[in-house]
């Protein structure tokens, strides 16, 4: 009986020992598979999030290069009748394009589309709006991706599409020679003096003004430091860059003004030379003979760039 008891106690024991042993072992399989498929299912999760951040924030790139193909378009002497539109059609070729690229490089489906070229508060900022749909293996991301677009460094449109390439208007060392392209169009609209802008300048290429406030441009050497380096300014007044595209002076956006410059020694009365009041507005402003430069301005425009005092006549 007792070594009968004993056997049964051994025996007893074995079996709850590898019973033990079984569930640990069946515990520990468990968990390792859980754990590979959880890695498995985040790889995939990061790999699709990294295709999506990477289209997204590749978008910028395109957008700026729609703007710059449209620019050129105007250089080439095309009118622009809807910039926005044009803008679109630009960025629609370039996503369509890109969505190959990516389905070949990452096996992924891309819808997307162009939604709107809009101006902003600002004007040295469009903002797009893009319609973009990803798949890949049952994941999907779709949203309207929205980017604030930079418009400086691009060559102002304005003076090209306004006068058209065919009024002699000159482009060369970053900046526009007007030649007699501005006297020209003075005279056909009966401007007062357009003698005065015979070879007259302006910047090419957009450069926001770091002189802001503006009034800090009657400070000595500002405003000519100002002109040399061919800056542009914020103005309610003047276009903004998707308006210039369709060469007009002046539209109801937030937009630029930028100084065309006479370079006359005639003292005659004639348009100021703030580049909506040549292209738009059409009020005259009188000389003004800086230290180191000369410009034609009328009242409100020597008070916003704190050129007041320096009024001679
Ligand atoms: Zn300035
Ligand atoms: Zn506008």
């Amino acid at each position: 009986m007792k070594i009968d008891s004993k056997g049964n106690i051994i025996v007893g024991t074995t079996a709850v020992l590898i019973m033990a042993l079984l569930l640990v072992c069946i515990f520990v399989v468990s968990t390792i598979n859980y754990i590979e498929h959880e890695n498995i299912d985040s790889a995939s999760n990061d790999n699709f999030r990294y295709i999506v951040e990477d289209y997204a924030k590749n978008l910028e790139v395109i957008e700026r290069d729609s703007i710059a193909e449209v620019t050129q378009k105007a250089f080439d002497g095309w009118p622009i009748f809807d910039s926005e539109k044009e803008i679109k059609k630009k960025l629609e070729k370039h996503l369509a394009e890109r969505n190959i690229e990516y389905e070949k490089k990452y096996d992924v489906k891309i819808t997307s589309e162009a939604l709107s070229v809009e101006n902003t508060d600002s004007p040295w900022y469009l903002l797009f709006k893009v319609k973009l749909n990803i798949e890949k293996d049952g994941e999907s991301y779709s949203d309207i991706v929205e980017k604030q677009v930079p418009v400086e460094g691009l060559r102002d449109p304005l003076p090209i599409a306004k006068l058209t390439v065919a009024s002699g208007i000159l482009t060369y060392d970053d900046t526009y020679h007007y030649g007699t392209a501005l006297s020209g169009y003075m005279v056909l609209h009966h401007f007062d003096s357009p003698e005065s802008y015979i070879e007259a300048t302006a910047p090419l290429t957009i450069r926001k003004c770091p002189y802001d406030p503006y009034i800090h441009h009657g400070d000595p050497g500002v405003m000519k430091d100002c002109l040399d380096n061919g800056y542009f300014h914020e103005s309610a007044d003047g276009s903004c860059y998707l308006c210039r595209l369709e060469g007009n002076g002046k539209c109801p956006h937030y937009g630029f003004e930028v100084f065309i410059q006479p370079h006359t020694p005639l003292k005659n009365e004639s348009l100021s030379c703030s580049d909506h009041v040549v292209f738009a507005d059409h009020y005259n402003g009188q000389k003004l003979d800086g230290d180191g430069y000369s410009l034609i301005l009328d009242n409100a425009h020597r008070k916003k760039y704190g050129l007041i005092t320096d009024e001679t006549d």
